[in-house]
């Protein structure tokens, strides 16, 4: 099927009403190879690596992740989607231990590979001859830098996609398709002269804007750090974090008036509402079953209490 210029417009229209249809609070299309904004970020990425900024996680290095047309052969376009997790119903940090909003609902890899699958499900009827491919964070793509040119936001100082509507509390999932459709102008950022997210960090892992160091960074130690212990100056600054660390977004003023998802998705589990040392001090088996369906596993039952009694340590 061929797509005119006049439906091209249209179908590229329905395609991104799907995706909120199918629960997604953005959508956006980017064509492919993308603007020049593009290579800058790739660039940006280079020097992040280079730098060593991504301390142990080996696998920002994939080489494809610089180039999406290797994921797909005759990617022509990409649909940005953004999910969003935070729920009314979230443990918001006041308590003695905390855990990222991220992290708090059903694993979102799956959820937004399960909405996508059925947008690709749509395309199939509607444009039987298009191919297409998904992505979810771990496909090798540069997930944040496709979304801005998609439109949906802009990559803020403190590293994450910022929306003007919905904030920074989403995911991101893509679709990339061997069709050609209309493209939404790349996100201005908007973070002006504002660097609150630099300035609250407690670890200063902000190391200048847009640039995390990752081994400054309590979200990593907490969740990807692999050693035994978690490095003093890390320790005496967790206060509370077990799981990822939201400073830098809660105190995002684009986070202030966000419309929340109550979805059965995003609703934290009854452990997370109700987080106390007593509450987590589990048996291996027991914390499989709690983590069972989120993303919070890939933190691993010795890494939890690793984490809590780093905190415990620093009361
Ligand atoms: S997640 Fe926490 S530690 Fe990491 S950069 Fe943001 S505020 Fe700093
Ligand atoms: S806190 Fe300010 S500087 Fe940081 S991401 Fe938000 S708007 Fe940008």
């Amino acid at each position: 099927m061929t797509i005119t210029l006049k439906n091209k417009k249209e179908i590229s229209k329905k395609l991104k009403e799907r995706a909120i249809f199918e629960g997604f609070s953005i959508s956006g299309i980017a064509s492919i190879p993308g603007s020049q904004r593009l290579k800058l970020r790739t660039n940006a990425l280079e020097r992040w690596l280079s730098n060593n900024y991504h301390s142990e996680m080996n696998w920002m290095e994939a080489e494809k992740r610089k180039s999406i047309e290797s994921l797909l052969k005759g990617a022509k376009s990409v649909l940005s989607v953004g999910f969003t997790y935070i729920n009314s119903q979230n443990n918001n940090n006041d308590k003695s231990f905390k855990i990222g909003k991220f992290g708090q609902g059903e694993d979102y890899h799956k959820v937004i590979y399960k909405k996508l699958k059925n947008i690709g499900k749509w395309i199939n009827l509607e444009i039987p001859d298009c191919k297409w491919k998904i992505c979810v964070d771990t496909s090798p793509l540069l997930e944040k830098a496709w979304a801005e040119e998609s439109g949906l936001g802009w990559i803020g100082k403190n590293s994450n996609l910022i929306s003007k509507k919905n904030g920074s509390w989403f995911t991101l999932g893509f679709l990339i398709l061997t069709k050609d459709l209309v493209p939404d102008e790349p996100h201005q950022s908007l973070c002006g002269k504002c660097d609150k997210c630099i300035e609250h960090c407690p670890t200063k892992a902000i190391v200048e804007p847009f640039v995390i160091q990752s081994d400054l960074c309590i979200a990593y130690h907490t969740i990807e750090n692999r050693e035994k212990n978690i490095p003093k100056k890390i320790e005496k600054n967790l206060n509370g974090w077990v799981a990822g660390c939201d400073i830098c977004q809660d105190v995002c003023p684009w986070n202030k008036t966000v419309p929340c998802n109550n979805t059965v998705e995003t609703t934290p589990k009854e452990w997370i509402k109700n987080l106390n040392f007593e509450s987590l001090n589990w048996d291996d088996k027991t914390w499989e079953e709690n983590l069972k369906g989120t993303t919070l596993k890939r933190i691993k039952p010795w890494m939890w209490r690793r984490n809590i009694k780093a905190n415990i340590n620093n009361k």
